[in-house]
């Protein structure tokens, strides 16, 4: 039978503006669907839309769910066009809960510096919490004063701690390699997205040229970029974000087949989408997990929207804990 179908629209301030690769963002915008089926179960999931990252708009993930009517099932999701991964995405959740136990009772989170020397500031008082992973946005400044600054973020760290960089795609293979071999001999996890998604040869020569591990973001945003990507044997990290995939749970299969190296990533969700994202975190199975890149919360003006909040450490418990049906009673129905 059918389930009910309903979704919201929202728009939600964040607490401070954040600062992307896409520029500043003073505020999210997406939607929250929420299906209950005969039996009076209910799901819910979200639709996050990144448009630089290649999804759909909000306004066309909107206009789809007004087509959808208030019924909706597995035939629906089948349906749906494969311009629509964020829809899909969110009622693929709703229709097809999580039911996978977890594989680690908890995981580390990566502590988000921010962009330029204000990063420096911030390492002991994250140290000190407890933070041993650390995320460091680059390519945003002069290329020798963001090497400067590197060595001196890299002997603020404390003992055993590693460093991420993402650099956004914004390297030439010049300024790429430079960093890389500055990456070589100090305590970097992996570089981020060296270069822009379309430089397909550029980033694969990178990953074989130098030993510090490369990861993929921008480039690996929809499904059928996962899929090129382990078929050109992509050597290092991928990242995923989890809320932008159409078909989270296929995207998982191909990667675990793969035995890829993967960290799961933050789009800036609400706590509907954060919880599905994570639920998926904890159920996959590595022997080496790498921390989390959820380090965002809090991060809307209205708490009742986060996901869990910025800890070294999340457990199983805080990812149950998440409650979508508060989340989707702070978002203003239509
Ligand atoms: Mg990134």
């Amino acid at each position: 039978m059918p389930s009910r179908f309903e979704f919201r629209r929202y728009r939600l301030p964040f607490r401070a503006p954040v600062r992307t690769a896409h520029g500043l963002w003073r505020e999210r915008e997406g939607l929250l669907v929420r299906v209950e089926d005969e039996a009076g179960a209910v799901g819910f999931g979200e639709a996050a839309p990144i448009p630089d990252f290649g999804t759909e708009t909000i306004d066309v993930a909107a206009e789809a769910c007004r087509k959808l009517g208030d019924r909706v099932d597995d035939a629906t999701l089948a349906t749906l066009p494969a311009n629509l991964p964020c829809l899909r995405h969110a009622l693929a959740a709703a229709l097809r809960p999580e039911t996978s136990t977890p594989a680690v009772a908890s995981l580390g989170v990566a502590a988000l510096l921010p962009a330029g020397r204000a990063a420096l500031a911030q390492v002991p008082a994250k140290a000190e919490l407890g933070f041993r992973v650390f995320k460091w946005k680059v390519g945003v400044a002069d290329l020798a004063d963001e090497l400067a600054l590197l060595d001196d973020l890299c002997a603020a760290l404390p003992n055993g701690a590693k460093l991420r960089l993402d650099a956004n795609g914004a390297w030439e293979r010049r300024h790429a390699e430079r960093w890389l071999e500055r990456a070589a001999d100090r305590p970097i996890e992996f570089v981020e997205q060296p270069a822009p998604p379309k430089n397909r040869d550029l980033l694969l020569g990178l990953a074989h040229d130098f030993p510090t591990p490369l990861a993929l973001d921008e480039s690996v945003a929809g499904n059928a970029d996962i899929a090129q990507w382990l078929g050109d044997g992509w050597p290092g990290v991928y990242v995923l974000k989890p809320s932008l995939l159409a078909d989270l749970s296929a995207a998982l299969a191909q990667l675990e087949h793969a035995k890829a190296d993967v960290v799961f990533s933050s789009a800036l969700e609400t706590a509907v989408g954060a919880r599905t994202a994570l639920q998926a975190a904890f159920a996959w199975r590595t022997a080496k997990p790498r921390a989390l890149g959820f380090g965002v919360y809090p991060l809307f003006a209205d708490a009742r929207c986060d996901g869990p909040f910025a800890a070294p450490f999340l457990r199983w418990e805080d990812v149950q804990r998440l409650d979508p049906a508060a989340t989707w009673a702070a978002v203003p129905g239509q």
